[in-house]
Parts: structure tokens; C-alpha cells; sequence
């Protein structure tokens, strides 16, 4: 679907997987105008294919674009571009479980102009959909993660709350450093102490403090420069559904090591929608490194993981209503 001031939203077509023609002055390609979501959706037991809160990808989009400076695209428009792709992809069938349909809506900036001056004028929303198998093979296992100090992925003001394809254009480096110290992640922490846990490359974090029913659950609270992720706004409904205390705060990598040194902390796991729920086993920084719940996942981590993936294949009741049917 095309943008431009004057026509708003028009010509939106369906086509085979290909190349696209941009002009080399394409304001995407020079300053970087270019939102993005990714969602997944799952075929149900019903043969129905049926996507995880689409809707809130939807407004994300929307948060995305008017940060950008970018036209929003409408939630029918969002909603309905998802419905005729997978209608047409209908006949993906799953092989294994944790097979899904990975969509991967986007939006660039494609006037043509050198200025740097304003936003453009135009705008291509695209979609894109690839089939995608679990993130884990051969069970789950904990990830390590390298906390780093040196680069800081968002700050105060900045992109950080939107998803632009910069923010992780300026995250690959710390990634990479990451995998350098032999950890598996990065997590991001804030940029003006360099203190707080912000998130990793592309999940969310959270913190179980004590163990059993009286559980507390703890994740960062949304600075601003943390992307607000759907599988952890999921998991906070989850596990207060589940009877556990649940607490958006802002928590320090200081906190992270005494509580975890001390007992109190018992398990730390990643969200997001790539690989729904990640255990974290073994945390490394400047100064030193150490390891939570013996390097095994934690119970509630599994717990929270066993329910969201049954809501989302269909297998566990959706009280929520988060399915949507596309297909
Ligand atoms: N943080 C970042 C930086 C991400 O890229 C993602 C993936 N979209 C997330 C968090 C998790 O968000 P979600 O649960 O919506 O996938």
C-alpha cells in the first residue's frame, strides 16, 4: 500500500515474494525512516491460522510511525493486509511443534530527495510472510547474556520505544561483543548510569524474586527507551492470572548480582515474540560473571512458557481473547 500527501493511503496489491524498485534518493536509504513489527501466527487444531494480539501490533505501529514522523497506517488497513497474505498462504501446513507463520509488517520512506530538512512525502507499507520454526531445537536452554556498559542501544528522548530498523542498526556492534565474551545476548542497560536493565537485543527481561505461590515477578518498568513488548505485557497478565505479585520498577544490575548471590532471586528469563520465553543462566559484565538458578530453567519460567505457547497453538483456553482468526 502506497502514502503520499495527497492521496493518503491507496493502490494496496498482493503479489508473488520479490525485489522491489527504489530510487537511490529514497529518504529510507539515506536517513533511515523505516518502521517495522513482527509478529507471529499459529495453525490451530481447528485447521484455523490464527495470529497472537495482531491488534497490538497494530497500534505499536502506529506509536512507531508517529515517532518517525511517518503516516499512521490504519488498524483495518494493519489488520486486513495480515488477513489476505495468510488467506493466500493458507496452504502452509506446521511439521513440527512451535512451527509458525512469522509476518513481518514494515513501512519506508521512498520520496526521493537528498534534503534532510522534513519528513518525506512518501511512504510503501509492505508485508512480508516466511514460515519460521522454534527458536529452540532440542529443548530449551538457557542463555547467556553479557551486560554491556560500553554502548548503549536507546536514550532518553530517542527511538528507543519505537521499532525502527536503526535502533538495531546501532545494536549489531554490541552484539557482537557480546558473542566476543562468549555470551549469547546482549543486555541493554540505561545511558545515563549505565545502572538500570533496560532489555536485551530483541526481548524483554523479567526477575523472579522467592519461589513456589508466593513468587514475585519483577520486570523493568517502560523508561521510554525499552520497547514495550507484547509478549511481556502478556506475561504480566499471566502470571498475576496465576496468583503472583507482579512489579514494573526500575531494577539495577547491582540488584540483579547481591539478590541473585543471596537466594532471593531465583530465576531470570527473556520474552518476545521470536522465541516466546527464554531462560537467562549465566550473566558476564566487566568486573566478573555468575550464574542463576544453577544454569537451569526456572519453574514459573517454564510455567509461563508452557501456558502462553498452549494459548498460542491452540491447546490452552484464551481468556483473554488474544487470537485473532486470519485464515
Ligand atoms: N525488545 C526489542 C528490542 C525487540 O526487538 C523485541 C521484539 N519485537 C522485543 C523487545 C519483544 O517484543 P515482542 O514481545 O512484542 O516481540
Amino acid at each position: 500500500v502506497k502514502w503520499d500527501t495527497a492521496r493518503g493511503w491507496h493502490e494496496a496489491e498482493l503479489k508473488p515474494y520479490g525485489p522491489f524498485i527504489l530510487d537511490p534518493a529514497s529518504a529510507v536509504l539515506h536517513y533511515g525512516q523505516e518502521i517495522f513489527e513482527g509478529l507471529k501466527a499459529y495453525r490451530q487444531p481447528d485447521g484455523s491460522i490464527r495470529a497472537f494480539r495482531p491488534d497490538a501490533n497494530a497500534e505499536r505501529f502506529r506509536t512507531s510511525a508517529r515517532r518517525l514522523a511517518m503516516p499512521e497506517l490504519p488498524d483495518e488497513l494493519f489488520l486486513g493486509s495480515l488477513r489476505e497474505l495468510v488467506d493466500v498462504d493458507n496452504r502452509w501446513v506446521p511439521t513440527k511443534q512451535g512451527d509458525a507463520l512469522y509476518l513481518r509488517p514494515f513501512m519506508i520512506a521512498t520520496e526521493a530527495g537528498l534534503g534532510v530538512n522534513s519528513p518525506a512525502g512518501e511512504y510503501v507499507y509492505s508485508l512480508i510472510a516466511s514460515p519460521a520454526g522454534s527458536y529452540f531445537t532440542g529443548g530449551v536452554r538457557p542463555v547467556s547474556v553479557w551486560l554491556s556498559t560500553e554502548y548503549v542501544r536507546a536514550a532518553p528522548g530517542g527511538t528507543g520505544s519505537a521499532k525502527c530498523g536503526g535502533n538495531y542498526a546501532a545494536s549489531f556492534l554490541a552484539q557482537a561483543q557480546a558473542v566476543e565474551q562468549g555470551c549469547d545476548q546482549v543486555v541493554w542497560l540505561d545511558a545515563i548510569e549505565r545502572a538500570w536493565v533496560e532489555e536485551m537485543g530483541g526481548m524483554n527481561l523479567f526477575f523472579v524474586f522467592g519461589s513456589g505461590a508466593e513468587a514475585k515477578v519483577v520486570t523493568p518498568e517502560l523508561s521510554g527507551s525499552l520497547l514495550p513488548g507484547i509478549t511481556r505485557d502478556s506475561l504480566l497478565r499471566l502470571a498475576s492470572d496465576f496468583g503472583h505479585k507482579v512489579e514494573e520498577r526500575r531494577i539495577s544490575t547491582d540488584e540483579w548480582e547481591k539478590a541473585t548471590a543471596s537466594g532471593e532471586l531465583t530465576e531470570v528469563f527473556a520474552c518476545g515474540t521470536a522465541a516466546v520465553i527464554t531462560p537467562v543462566g549465566r550473566v558476564k559484565h566487566a568486573n566478573g560473571e555468575f550464574t542463576i538458578g544453577g544454569g537451569e530453567p526456572g519453574e514459573l519460567t517454564m510455567k509461563l512458557r508452557a501456558e502462553l505457547t498452549g494459548i498460542q497453538e491452540g491447546t490452552r483456553p484464551d481468556p483473554h481473547g488474544w487470537m485473532y482468526e486470519l485464515a
